[in-house]
């Protein structure tokens, strides 16, 4: 079998600058046909959400304006997406042993979620634990599942809770998430720092992580989490969905010098497409108010029938694109998010960078609504003079080679006692 692999690596592709003449029609055309061929991988699906939706269907098309989905087989066909690392999300909560507990059964279902999606449809997604899974998997026409923990709350106080969740294929994770926890400091907890960076327990889950070969994430994570987990960690680390500070001044952003700091660590920023990370988002309380009454009225979502759950949906959706008309946001463009995707780019290369739009989690931005416009990103690279072997990197081969160096320094796991007394 020829894969896809190594059918770009011939660099049999079509001329990736344009020619003389060509309408920007065939441009496009020949962008997409590229990019079809390309293994392209995101590095932060918060699809895992939806995936207990009563009524809610991977296989079948779906539109955010209706649904607020922006991720399903059709779609991703559409946008070139052949997979990424599947969220196991868990919203901040409070630090007491209720909340912890209740965080990890949250986290158990949330995973359990993401296997059973992939045992229901398993002709069209297949679960990956290794790099070479991504190519192996793509190239027999399935999706690529890999799964990664967004805010490890749910580790409670006991970090080897971390070695059950890679026992259930986890690969990548990130300590925090909107508000500082047991393990350490946010970029975006309104009451500042609690810990420095990380807590004690922080350091204990990056050396547990590096053990495992598990990526750790430090989206997410205050500055000083970034400084301490790039120092701490034996390998590099990943901003799995991020933007860059010298493009919008935003804590959820890098700096120049911590994006110089990763890249020359070996690691990799993936471009998120999160609104008020990208453009200025003025305070509105009414229209917060408003916000949370409708995602508060889906808050029973889970034990409605399917019929129900989706007529739910369907109401807050239509609540939802009022309040945008009555109280209109400004929204970020396409041209905003590659500001940010040509900005890395400039600074550290196409060996540093990539794509992690935040799909299901809050990404979006006008001209690039949902998956199925991924595509754009790669016209777009293409228009500014990158090539088709850099779009490889950018697309999934940056972030499969960290995945890679993590996995090849994790700690051999130790050798079974054989014989012996044991019960
Ligand atoms: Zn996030």
């Amino acid at each position: 079998m020829i894969s896809r692999r190594l059918f770009l690596a011939t660099g049999a592709a079509l001329a990736a600058v344009p020619a003389k003449g060509r309408t920007n029609n065939s441009r496009g055309a020949d962008a997409r046909a590229l990019h079809q061929r390309l293994l392209c991988l995101d590095t932060h699906l918060d699809t895992a959400m939806v995936f207990a939706r009563p009524g809610w269907d991977i296989m079948q098309r779906h539109n955010f304006e209706s649904d607020f989905s922006q991720v399903d087989y059709p779609r991703m066909l559409e946008g070139g997406l052949d997979g990424g690392f599947f969220a196991i999300y868990t919203p901040q909560g409070p630090l007491t042993p209720d909340g912890m507990m209740a965080a990890r059964d949250y986290a158990l279902v949330r995973a359990a979620a993401i296997r059973e999606m992939v045992a229901k449809n398993a002709t069209h997604f297949e679960l990956a634990f290794v790099p070479a899974d991504a190519a192996r998997i793509a190239d027999r026409k399935k999706r690529v599942v890999f799964q990664s923990i967004e805010n490890s709350y749910p580790l409670a106080n006991d970090v080897t809770l971390l070695r059950s969740f890679y026992a259930l294929g986890v690969r990548m994770a990130g300590p925090v998430h909107f508000a500082n926890n047991q393990l350490g400091d946010s970029a975006t907890d309104p009451n500042g720092k609690t810990w420095n960076g990380l807590s004690p327990m922080g350091h204990d889950f990056v050396a547990l992580a590096n053990e495992l070969g598990i990526i750790l994430d430090a989206s997410h994570s205050s500055d000083d989490v970034f400084d301490q987990m790039v120092a701490q960690s034996k390998v590099p680390i990943i901003l799995s969905h991020s933007g860059c500070r010298a493009v919008h001044d935003h804590p959820r952003n890098i700096d120049d010098d911590r994006l110089r700091k990763l890249a020359a660590s070996g690691g990799v920023i993936q471009i998120n497409s999160y609104n008020s990370y990208l453009v200025t988002v003025p305070p509105n309380a009414e229209r917060d108010k408003a916000q949370s009454e409708i995602f508060a009225s889906l808050r029973g979502l889970y034990s409605l029938g399917p019929a129900d759950a989706t007529k739910a949906v369907a109401i807050a959706a239509a609540r939802m694109r009022s309040l945008n008309a009555k109280y209109p946001e400004p929204r970020a463009t396409f041209d905003d998010y590659m500001a940010h995707m040509l900005h890395a780019l400039k600074l550290v290369g196409p060996d540093h960078v990539g794509v992690g739009a935040d799909w299901d989690g809050g990404g979006g931005v006008v001209g690039m609504e949902d998956c199925a416009s991924n595509w754009k990103i790669t016209a777009r690279l293409l228009q500014e003079g990158y090539r088709e072997d850099d779009l490889q990197k950018i697309w999934s081969g940056n972030a499969l080679r960290l995945m890679q160096t993590v996995q090849d320094a994790r700690k051999p796991a130790a050798p079974v006692p054989v014989g012996g007394g044991g019960e």
